[in-house]
This record gives structure tokens, C-alpha cells and sequence, in this order.
């Protein structure tokens, strides 16, 4: 497919001539601009199958390219290199490399979800986003990102106690990412809460913080989840050749790459 967007052509690609005559007709200057060929040889030819096996992924081979994901996108509006429409492009052709050259802003997606309403195809933009972003942490071609981080944190309460408790999640997430727990937004936070939570609720955040509570029989409901995330990890990482090959599941369905729904 033809790409008209000229935001997506690398400025070391373009080339002006600031003099130039052809057949007697002046042409100097943008009227001059061409694009430099180029090839491309690394072409990863499961790389839709590997972010279609991510969450979020699943329905990237219904998109047909109408751009009114990246037409509605919050982030593409402040940055236009942020381009959810060419990126499941580059995934479905399996441009890797080009692909690569914007790891640094895929991770920029804030899950407005505007694409996600936007999509006559149902594909999920936002998934695929998310997919990819995880599919690059995966890869190890990004450092894991604070989002990844907060997620981990936030399973490993639930799965450990079946419940959250605000704080320790706070408390857990700063230390996985390396930040200081005293930060003057926080600070503030805690002065209001003080100032407004009721005492009786303030006294029961303050048991939890120190007792970690755990639903009530919840050791089977503990290990049937840590089974079900184990077997997605697997699964994961296999589709990705990054580790022993999984079995799909029996009655499981999965979309060949480019079939439509
Ligand atoms: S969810 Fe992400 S990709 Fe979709 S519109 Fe919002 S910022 Fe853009
Ligand atoms: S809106 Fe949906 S169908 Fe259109 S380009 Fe975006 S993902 Fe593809």
C-alpha cells in the first residue's frame, strides 16, 4: 500500500536540489523533492502472529488501513510521529526494523481509547499499542517501562491476598521503578486524605498497611490464577520463539495471519 503521509518519510531520505533544470523547466527547490529508494531485506515474517499472541493484539489482521485511528489519536495530535495506523502496517507487512525506529514513543499511547471507538474494523488499536509496547520489552529492544512495572506490582497483590490495598501498591511500585517514596506530590495527597478521609476508614487503611489481609479461602482461587499466568507466559514467549514450544489449547482458536473475520 502507497504511504501519502510525508511525516513518514525520514528526512535523510528526501532529497532538493536547490538548482535544477530538466527540459528547460527550472524545478530548483521543493519542486526537486524526491524520495531515495531504499530495500528492505529484514522482513520478520511472524511478527503479526508474535504481537496477534499478546494481549491486546488478537485482532490486528482485521485492519484495513483507514487511518481513523491515528485521524483520532490524543497523542497523534501533539506528535505526529505517534502513528497507530502506520505502525499495525509495518507489523502486518513485517517491517521489524522500520518498526524499531519508533520504540522510543509506542510506549506514549494514554489509553484514551478514542481509536478504540473510532475503528470500523474492531481491531483494538489501543491493544495492539499496548501489545506492541510489550512485545518490544519482551524482545528486550526497550528497558521494561513504570507502566509494566505498576502491572506487576498490582498483580502480585492480588494474586498474593486476593485484595488490593492502595498504599502498598504505591509503596512496592516506587521500589521496582527506583523512585523515592517521599515525593512532594504524594506528601500533599496524604495532607488532604488526613484532612478529609473519614477516622474509622483512615484507621482500617493504616491495619491493612501493616497486617497485609487475605480473602477468605483464597489459596485454591491463588493457584489456579498463578497456573492460568504461567501458562500465558508460556504461551507467550513460545509464540515468540523465546521459549519450549506451547500446544494450543484444545477448541482454541486462533486467526491465520491476513485472515478477515
Ligand atoms: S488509546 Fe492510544 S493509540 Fe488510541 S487514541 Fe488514545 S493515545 Fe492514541
Ligand atoms: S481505525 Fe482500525 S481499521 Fe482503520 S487503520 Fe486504524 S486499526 Fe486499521
Amino acid at each position: 500500500m502507497p504511504i501519502h503521509e510525508k511525516s513518514l518519510i525520514r528526512p535523510e531520505n528526501l532529497r532538493v536540489h536547490d538548482k535544477l533544470v530538466l527540459d528547460g523547466i527550472d524545478v530548483s527547490g521543493h519542486w526537486s523533492t524526491f524520495v531515495e529508494p531504499r530495500v528492505v531485506t529484514d522482513y520478520n515474517e511472524r511478527l503479526q502472529e508474535e504481537i496477534a499472541a499478546l494481549p491486546g493484539g488478537e485482532h490486528i489482521h482485521r485492519c484495513w488501513q483507514c487511518g481513523s485511528c491515528t485521524n483520532s489519536c490524543t497523542v497523534n495530535a501533539v506528535n505526529p510521529d505517534f502513528n497507530p495506523r502506520y505502525w499495525i502496517y509495518l507489523i502486518r507487512m513485517g517491517m521489524e526494523s522500520e518498526l524499531l525506529r519508533d520504540k522510543e514513543i509506542i510506549w506514549q499511547c494514554v489509553s484514551c481509547n478514542k481509536c478504540t471507538y473510532a475503528c470500523p474494523r474492531d481491531v483494538f488499536p489501543e491493544g495492539v499499542m499496548k501489545a506492541t509496547a510489550h512485545w518490544l520489552e519482551l524482545e528486550g529492544h526497550t528497558p521494561q517501562s513504570k507502566s509494566s512495572m505498576f502491572d506487576a506490582e498490582f498483580t502480585e497483590q492480588v494474586v498474593a491476598t486476593g485484595k488490593i490495598e492502595e498504599g502498598r501498591i504505591i509503596r512496592g511500585f516506587f521500589k521496582r521503578s527506583g523512585q523515592p517514596l517521599m515525593q512532594p506530590w504524594l506528601i500533599e495527597m496524604a495532607k488532604r486524605l488526613a484532612r478529609h478521609l473519614p477516622l474509622k476508614m483512615g484507621f482500617l487503611m493504616g491495619i491493612a498497611a501493616v497486617v497485609r489481609p487475605r480473602t477468605r479461602g483464597w489459596g485454591r482461587a491463588k493457584a489456579a490464577l498463578e497456573d492460568y499466568i504461567a501458562g500465558q507466559e508460556r504461551a507467550q514467549k513460545s509464540a515468540l520463539g523465546l521459549g519450549a514450544p506451547v500446544a494450543p489449547a484444545k477448541g482454541a482458536v486462533h486467526a491465520a495471519p491476513g485472515a478477515e473475520r
